[in-house]
């Protein structure tokens, strides 16, 4: 019996063996009194590669994205975001809920640009009409897009010029430095790269790093400072936590370079779907492929894919994410079950075509 290969998403990972014996021999100690080592641990070393002074251990990359957002932002603030960016479109609606902080969603091209013409424009002038824009929030990478360093550039200098902070919604930060590293680059530096640009950024560690829990917000002192009381506020208060901090710096440790191996899979699918007639590669970029197939058979090809132990995701346009626990096997497996999906519609349709005398 063949395993399942998992393509939904980068979160499905379960944790290596090594892993697990680093969260084992973790020293704990209670973090809401500040004293557990291996928290200390993750956040020094993650705020030191990533360039700023202090990073705060976060549940959920949804909980560091409202803490950044809320330590910016004040009630009555405005932050401007994509408008099909994760902070505004997946979470909830949380910083306005929780933070009562205006989102100005605005359009984004096919790689998940906002024109800067329209950033500058959203910025409202000081006037009582107006909430108070205060924040730009960039995502990178975005479907698996990584953001061009020239539009990191322009976008957080403009943000500047107008007064604003910028945070960047990094989930996948490190996969946009394996796409933007120079040669012979690491990845670790080529990340500072990106986030030299940014106030604060949130980094998931239970992504493409293969950590079960967990992200990080990095910002200045006082920006963590106040985002540690916005985390106690919303309940991310965690104990023991040293534990899932053990599994982060392991990964940090280990997985960063071998990134490169999921998006090295990610062409390896898009080159074996490419001759396939009824479906089109939308976009393969890092460790992300959409599809986009014809006739509304997504559904179908989806469920054909299940009865074979593939998985993938049909949200908007099919996604198929690979991570640590996919392999070439796996993918070609992905392939030949994709491509049999369309030969056998080919025969059945040239079959019907025959019946009915044609
Ligand atoms: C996954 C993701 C998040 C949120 O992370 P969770 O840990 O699932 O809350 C935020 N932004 C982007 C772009 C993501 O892909």
């Amino acid at each position: 019996m063949n395993r399942v290969v998992d393509l939904r998403s980068d979160t499905v990972t379960q944790p290596t063996a090594a892993m697990r014996a680093a969260m084992f021999a973790a020293p704990l100690g209670d973090d809401v009194f500040g004293d557990d080592p291996s928290v200390n641990a993750l956040q020094e070393r993650i705020a030191d590669m990533l360039g700023f002074e202090a990073a705060l251990f976060m549940p959920t990359g949804t909980q560091s994205n409202l803490c950044g957002l809320m330590a910016h932002c004040q009630r009555g603030d405005e932050y401007i975001v994509g408008q099909s960016a994760h902070t505004f479109r997946y979470e909830g609606g949380g910083a306005a809920v929780l933070g009562s902080i205006q989102p100005q969603p605005l359009a984004q091209n096919a790689s998940g640009q906002m024109a800067l013409a329209d950033i500058a424009s959203a910025v409202k002038p000081d006037d009582c009409h107006f909430a108070r824009t205060k924040l730009l929030c960039l995502e990178n990478t975005w479907n698996g897009h990584p953001m061009p360093m020239d539009y990191l550039r322009q976008a957080t200098a403009l943000a500047r010029q107008h007064g604003l902070a910028a945070h960047l919604d990094g989930a996948r930060l490190f996969n946009a430095a394996v796409a933007t590293a120079e040669p012979g680059e690491t990845v670790a530096a080529a990340a500072r790269r990106i986030t030299s640009h940014f106030d604060s950024v949130s980094v998931c560690l239970s992504k493409g790093l293969g950590a079960p829990v967990g992200s990080a917000l990095c910002g200045s002192k006082e920006l963590i400072a106040r985002a540690h009381r916005v985390r106690k506020m919303t309940g991310g208060g965690m104990r023991q936590s040293g534990l899932l901090a053990a599994a982060a710096t392991h990964a940090l440790e280990h997985h960063l370079e071998r990134l490169a191996d999921d998006h090295a899979l990610v062409q390896r699918l898009a080159r074996g779907l490419s001759g396939i007639a009824g479906l089109q590669v939308r976009s393969a970029q890092t460790n992300i492929v959409f599809l986009d197939v014809a006739d509304g058979r997504g559904p179908d090809l989806l469920a054909f894919l299940k009865a074979r132990g593939i998985l993938a995701t049909g949200l908007i346009g099919l996604r198929f994410v690979t991570h640590l626990d996919v392999d070439a096997a796996g993918i070609d497996r992905t392939v030949d079950a994709i491509a049999a999906f369309f030969s056998e519609r080919a025969e059945t349709a040239l079959a019907t075509q025959r019946a009915s005398g044609y």
